[in-house]
């Protein structure tokens, strides 16, 4: 009796093992295939100088092509990477890839730009980061100063004393350095201005909201003003409307990334803006202006 109920527990437990539970493993189970089924691909989106209207760099952003799931975006699979230890794998893959893709957009004759790779957590921790960096760069013919490094806070945080190590090497070398997301994780003012940083990127977040939230558009011009008193340019990400483009352009920004000009693109894709050399539409700005 005891054991027909305890199996009729263990049968209503396992009916109620809910979705969740199964698809995390059949995640973990494709993730895990996908690296040898070659699923993953970058995507490139352009980041524009609001000065000129260029595009001034690339951010190269992780798709998985599931072959039942169609794409799969980063915030789905990332986090589950890092936990089955897979992201520097990854992730030395991504370097690799954008760095050699920058320099066939080079050597086509196109616009030359900065490529920005986002690293992952476990990607940074590793002792020998920058001689990875270093000799991806060498394999790929990829000029150093090419290539900027994004990431955030959090990560830095981890452990300040050996993340100033590794950003200085990076200095070193020539590499930018960008601090991702800013505003949504922890970080001491203090320690930022020990950080060899090019670009404080503000978090689509902000973005999104400060033509509605009072609260957002102060921080938005916080960041802007700490920025400038640090000597780093500031990239808005997340911009989709007009109205953003022309707050953030009065008030200093230097560079935008967003829907507004272009969702991140296919590496085909990108090559067609690169060949046409488009630009932002920035008439409201200059009106203003002029
Ligand atoms: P992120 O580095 O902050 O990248 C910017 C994100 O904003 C991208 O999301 C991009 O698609 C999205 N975005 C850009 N413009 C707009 C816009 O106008 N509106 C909206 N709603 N979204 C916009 P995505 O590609 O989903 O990537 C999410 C995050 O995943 C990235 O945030 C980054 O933290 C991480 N990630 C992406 N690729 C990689 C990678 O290769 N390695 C690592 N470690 N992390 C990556
Ligand atoms: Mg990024
Ligand atoms: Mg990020
Ligand atoms: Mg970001």
């Amino acid at each position: 009796w005891a054991k027909a109920q305890g199996r009729g527990c263990i049968r209503s437990y396992t009916s109620e093992m809910n979705a969740q539970v199964v698809e995390r493993l059949t995640m973990e189970q494709s993730l895990r295939q996908a690296w040898e089924r070659q699923e993953f691909v970058l995507h490139y989106q352009p980041i524009m100088d609001l000065q000129t209207g260029n595009m001034v760099a690339v951010e190269a952003l992780l798709r998985w092509q599931h072959p039942r799931l169609g794409v799969v975006p980063p915030a789905k699979f990332i986090p589950l990477a890092e936990e089955l230890g897979i992201m520097p794998t990854v992730g030395e893959w991504v370097l690799r890839t954008a760095c050699l893709q920058s320099r066939r957009w080079q050597d086509a004759g196109l616009p030359m730009l900065t490529m920005s790779v986002n690293l992952s957590t476990q990607q940074f921790i590793q002792v020998d980061l920058t001689d990875r960096v270093a000799h991806i760069l060498d394999e790929t013919g990829l000029p150093p100063s090419c290539l900027a490094i994004e990431i955030t806070e959090s990560q830095i945080m981890q452990d300040v004393e050996s993340a100033v190590a590794s950003l200085r090497a990076f200095k070193e070398m020539k590499v930018h350095l960008s601090i991702d997301d800013f505003g949504t994780g922890y970080s001491s003012l203090i320690h930022l201005k020990r950080f060899p940083l090019n670009r404080l990127k503000i978090g689509k977040d902000f973005i999104h909201d400060f033509t509605k939230t009072p609260e957002d558009e102060t921080i938005v011009l916080a960041v802007i003003s700490l920025a400038h008193s640090l000597g780093l340019k500031v990239v808005a990400e997340g911009v989709e409307t007009e109205e953003q483009l022309r707050f953030l352009w009065e008030n200093g920004c230097e560079e935008m990334q967003g829907h507004y000009f272009s969702p991140p693109l296919p590496a085909s894709e990108m090559e067609g803006l690169l060949q046409e050399n488009r630009q932002l539409p920035l008439r409201l700005a200059y009106q203003q202006c002029h």
